[in-house]
């Protein structure tokens, strides 16, 4: 007769905690390391199930207890009322630039477009696909060096709806306040959401993909007032509704369940570590190491942004030649500092320092920063 127990193999065996170094990368990026610890645990047994949570059941009631504090948790963060959802859908945040006015635009109507750079330009293309759009803003002219004032966005009344990106991942610049519209505004805040307070009720919707400050790839949190999401088509493919996904708790088919369990982790590190006041407190610190170093380099670092557009999050400059970027890197990467190489629209260095990233990595790479300067200037 054989015994029911589980055979010592299933013994946890974590990896050695071998060293971290200080991870710069623009996406997927650096995950609080409270987070990555309950999740070594509870990828092998969580709550004490006996199960981990990548082996659960995504209808059973381990998995419910994740995804309901998940979206209270989600709520708590940013004080976002009944009157809207919380959506946990996969395609990560490119699909919700096709998706967006797969629901909401059609060849009659048209929509607003503040275009910051890249992504917020692939987004407009996508909605090219289904109805007529306005390019509120072109910030191509200078190559996406600045966010636009309120009277350089021209808007139409009659548009379905605006969409902005708060944070431009690949030229690091960053709305400080949501654009003022009448028509219902959409955001692609997946480089900077949670990373300092905002104001949902000004938002019909807000999406954002998870790798850079709330998880891994594979998960878009979505928050949309209901009445909006109400507009939307009838008719469409199944998943590509967004009340269908409402309607099932954003449990259509499978969900990416690991992706929106260590979100529900990030959330509620956020809630521990002081919230949306306290993140935004630690990245204007974090950010100010860098920003000085490049201000004090007597014009040695380029920065691309406009001064008055700077983000918190993505910091990039470059130097006088390719070559001297080059050396800054290669030396970088030899202290340990990793993902720093700028994006190739904009060349240079690229520094992201999300919500997770330490300060004392920022003020390291502002050390460097001031002796690569007085060495090579
Ligand atoms: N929007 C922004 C602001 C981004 O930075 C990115 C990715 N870097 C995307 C959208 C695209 O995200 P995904 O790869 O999840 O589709």
């Amino acid at each position: 007769m054989t015994t029911a127990t589980a055979p010592k193999s299933l013994k946890p065996t974590f990896p050695s905690a071998g060293k971290r170094i200080f991870n710069f990368s623009a996406g997927p990026a650096i995950l609080p390391e409270e987070v990555l610890h309950q999740c070594q645990q509870d990828i092998w047994n969580i709550a004490g199930s006996g199960i981990g949570i990548m082996e659960h059941s995504h209808r059973g009631p381990v998995f419910d207890k994740v995804i309901d504090e998940a979206v209270a948790d989600c709520r708590k963060i940013a004080n976002i009322s009944d009157d809207y959802e919380i959506l946990f859908l996969q395609g990560g945040a490119t699909t919700q630039f096709a998706m967006i006015p797969m629901n909401f635009l059609s060849p009659e109507t048209s929509a607003d477009y503040i275009d910051t750079g890249v992504w917020a330009n692939k987004a407009m293309k996508e909605a090219k696909l289904f109805g007529k759009v306005n390019c509120a803003f072109d910030g191509s002219k200078d190559n996406y060096a600045h966010i636009p004032a309120a009277n350089e966005i021209t808007l139409k009344p009659e548009a379905a709806y605006t969409h902005y990106c708060s944070n431009n991942t690949i030229y690091g610049t960053e709305f400080t306040s949501a654009p003022k519209t009448s028509t219902p505004l959409l955001c692609d805040a997946s480089s900077d959401i949670f990373s300092r307070p905002i104001d949902i009720n000004k938002h019909a919707m807000i999406y954002a993909g998870a790798q850079k400050n709330l998880g891994p790839s594979g998960v878009v949190l979505i928050i949309i007032r209901k009445d909006f999401m109400a507009k939307g088509k009838q008719g469409l493919p199944t998943m590509f509704s967004y009340a269908n996904h409402a309607k099932e708790g954003s449990r259509l088919n499978t969900p990416a369940a690991f992706g929106i369990y260590v979100m529900g982790q990030v959330f509620k590190w956020i809630l521990s570590n002081g919230g949306l006041e306290g993140m935004f407190k630690k990245n204007i610190e974090k950010a100010k190491f860098i920003y000085d170093a490049i201000d004090n380099s007597g014009g040695f670092y380029k920065p691309h942004a406009r001064n008055d557009s700077r983000s918190l999050m993505n910091i990039t400059f470059r130097m006088a030649s390719e070559d001297l970027d080059k050396k800054f890197l290669k030396e970088a990467q030899a202290l340990e500092m990793d993902g720093l190489k700028g994006h190739r629209n904009t060349g240079g260095v690229r520094a992201s320092v999300y919500n997770a990233f330490p300060a004392a990595g920022c003020k390291a790479l502002a050390e460097f920063m001031n002796d690569f300067a007085k060495r090579n200037g």
